[in-house]
């Protein structure tokens, strides 16, 4: 067995492979850029090697550096995580050269899978079912077109070395192959240095399901059911399931035979993915297959109760699977968010800071449902410009799929993250979404949903009304709190009442009358002499001032509502709704009616930077005229070039930054006149 583990990794991957080669008794040793001195996987391994400047291509990708950390430090062995240099045949092969196990597949299957030709080649001689379309290197636009018109309409265009769902072209007609064609082309040359492409049939409306294998060196492998990841934004996962709700046991067993077929035909010995799209009528495709640790693997692993880096590191060690196809039984349902840092209200840019806060949700298992938390970061920690924006993966997991998902909405309310912006709102809307819910889904799913992109939720009807009694309750205490001090006497309250009139961000009052000295407290809500219907709610829970979460029951049902404290009032988050809460009493609100209304000042005549990022070019020159819509700068975040274009026409006066700049967010690239 392996006695001391490498990772080759960083953030909660790093974090959650060395968790289990701790309980296996495995010592660690971690690697780490200058950027991730203070990080998560460097505090939990035993020992922590650094291995250069920030930049992966300086640090976490340069394979002799790695080595020679495993050397120093004698590991026997390196786990790459997911990314970096995991899918990299060149490193499994130099591990093996210098007498290290690699913790993943042969050389030989990570070679075949990456290249999408060549897997569906391989793929087609296995018999498993490939996406109609040719299996070749296309050359030239009219051969292409001809293959389309061959395939019938619409068709994909597609890298071979692609990934990240770049080079990827969608043509309903022999025109758009054509342009479609040049343009992938030019994207897969100047993404992968490669330009071979090929043409698929386009699935339309597919859900995106794949088949996680276990192999081990002796030429077992079984499969452990599938995971749907049909819920994807610009081809990225947002959320993940297991089981999927659309898969039957017969469907289930074909495509995992399928799965089990194409990983023998490459010897596969370690954990790996065969992913599938799948059309309404259960008719299913192979897309690629990925050999390496998934981003999404804890859901197979509450389904099946495996532990899959332990199995990894078995059979890695040349250990045989302990368990056969039989022996593999899927119980429950389980969901996945994945939490980026990224503001989903522009457009989910990457965002980067201080985590000022970081107070995840109760976590392990209550009432038969279990709450996970994979991790890189922590509170005080900072999320920098240099990596991918996933900073964590919630996970829930209960008997049935709804109860996993509204267990989900709960952990995503009660999950307080502070000092930069992250997608939870848009995961917390995304559990009550109707449609999720029913799970009618597919990989158009968010695109069809959010057409116009994410637009925050606003207080309104039940919602509104728990926001409004839990700050009208929250005042009421702390009116009877500041009114109290052990061993004096009670003060005479100073303007003491139990009515409030509450703003909830919009400039309308809402009335509320609250009784009780503590939780369980009873609001009422409107005035019946206005006319207002009345509504009375029920409110109980432990919370204490200074608690960042308010959890506990509104009539009966269990809500977590955040609580952060602000000038007259509070600031509240609950279900996606994010609200600066004001609350009065009457004479104050009286009074509030003759305060002037502060004005926002005018920066629609800039262009400020969005994020913290680096300005790669500027398209437009002082004096410049442009419209809305054109491109004015380009700027690098977190792995992406975000392009920035303006919103109105008008012409540019001034030009205050030049490529090659480190912007600050909200830092003025340019002036309009
Ligand atoms: P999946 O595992 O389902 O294919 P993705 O493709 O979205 O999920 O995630 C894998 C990608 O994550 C890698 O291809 C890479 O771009 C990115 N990545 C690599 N290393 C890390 C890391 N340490 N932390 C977070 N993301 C990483
Ligand atoms: P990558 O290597 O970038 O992950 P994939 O081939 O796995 O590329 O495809 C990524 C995503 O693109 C899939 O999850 C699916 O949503 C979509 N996709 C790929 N091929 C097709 C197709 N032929 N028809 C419809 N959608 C597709
Ligand atoms: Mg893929």
């Amino acid at each position: 067995m392996i006695k001391k583990l490498l990772i080759a990794n960083r953030g909660e991957i790093a974090c959650r492979v060395i968790r289990t080669a701790k309980r296996l008794g495995i010592e660690t040793v971690a690697v780490y850029s200058e950027a991730d001195r203070d990080a998560l996987h460097v505090y939990m391994a035993d020992e922590a090697v650094a291995i250069g400047p920030a930049a992966a291509a300086q640090s976490y990708l340069v394979m002799d550096k790695i080595i020679q950390a495993a050397k120093d430090t004698g590991a026997d062995a390196i786990h790459p995580g997911y990314g970096f240099l995991s899918e990299n045949a060149a490193f499994a092969k130099a591990l093996k050269k210098a007498g290290i196990i690699f913790v993943g597949p042969n050389p030989k299957a990570i070679e075949a899978m990456g290249d999408k030709i060549e897997s569906k080649k391989l793929a087609a001689d296995a018999k498993v079912s490939t996406v109609p379309g040719y299996l070749g290197v296309i050359e030239t636009p009219e051969e292409a077109v001809k293959i389309a018109d061959d395939i019938g309409y619409p068709v994909m265009i597609k890298a071979s070395a692609g990934g990240g769902g770049k080079g990827m072209r969608i043509a309903y007609s022999s025109d758009e192959v054509a342009e479609g064609f040049a343009s992938s082309q030019s994207e897969a040359k100047s993404s992968f240095g490669d330009d071979r492409v090929f043409i698929e049939k386009f699935i339309e409306e597919p859900r995106h399901i794949e088949i996680q294998v276990l192999g081990d060196k002796h030429g077992n492998v079984i499969h452990l059911g599938e995971r749907e990841c049909s819920i994807q934004r610009r081809n990225q996962k947002v959320l993940e399931e297991a089981p999927s709700p659309f898969l039957d046991e017969k469907t289930r067993a074909a495509m995992g035979a399928e799965a089990v077929a194409l990983a023998k035909a490459v010897d596969y010995d370690s954990a790996g993915t065969v992913e599938f799209i799948v059309d309404k009528d259960k008719n299913f495709y192979f897309l690629e297959m990925n050999t390496r640790l998934q981003v999404e693997h804890p859901v197979t692993e509450f389904v099946t109760g495996l532990d899959l880096v332990e199995q990894m590191l078995k059979v890695a060690s040349g250990e045989k699977l302990g368990l056969k196809q039989k022996d593999v039984t899927l119980t429950g349902s389980a969901i996945e968010s994945r939490i980026y840092a990224e503001d989903p209200v522009r457009n989910f840019l990457p965002s980067t800071g201080r985590l000022v806060r970081f107070r995840p949700p109760a976590l392990g298992t209550e009432d038969g449902i279990t709450t996970r938390l994979d991790t890189g970061v922590e509170e005080g920690g900072e999320i920098s410009v240099y990596y991918d924006p996933m900073i964590a993966k919630l996970i829930t997991y209960a008997p049935t799929r709804i109860e996993a998902i509204d267990a989900m909405g709960r952990a995503l309310d009660a999950f307080a993250i502070d000092g930069f912006r992250h997608n939870i709102p848009f995961l917390a809307v995304l559990m009550r979404n109707e449609r999720w819910r029913s799970g009618d889904i597919s990989t158009k799913f968010i695109a069809e949903e959010f057409p116009d992109g994410f637009t925050p939720p606003v207080p309104e009807g039940r919602i509104r009304d728990v926001l409004a009694a839990v700050s009208a309750s929250i005042d009421h205490l702390s009116n009877n709190r500041r009114r109290m001090i052990t061993q004096q006497m009670h003060g005479e309250p100073v303007c003491f009442s139990d009515v409030r009139q509450v703003e909830l961000g919009d400039g309308d009052l809402v009335r509320v009358k609250v009784e009780g000295r503590d939780y369980p407290l009873r609001a009422t809500l409107g005035e019946e002499e206005s006319g207002e219907p009345v509504r009375t709610i029920q409110l109980n829970s432990s919370w204490w001032f200074g608690e960042p979460v308010f959890e506990g029951t509104v009539d009966g049902e269990p809500v977590a509502v955040q609580v952060r404290s602000i000038l007259n009032g509070v600031h509240l988050t609950y279900q996606g709704v994010e609200v600066p809460v004001r609350v009065f009493t009457e004479r104050e609100a009286n009074y509030l009616a003759l305060m002037p209304v502060k004005e926002k000042p005018d920066m629609s005549k800039f262009l400020l930077c969005p994020m913290p990022g680096l300005v790669v070019s500027l398209a437009v020159k002082e004096g410049q005229e442009v419209s809305a819509g054109e491109t004015l700068c380009v700027v690098e975040a977190m792995k992406m070039e975000n392009v920035l274009k303006s919103e109105v026409d008008g012409v540019v006066s001034k030009i205050h930054a030049e490529p090659g700049d480190s912007l600050n967010v909200d830092a003025v690239i340019l002036e309009f006149e």
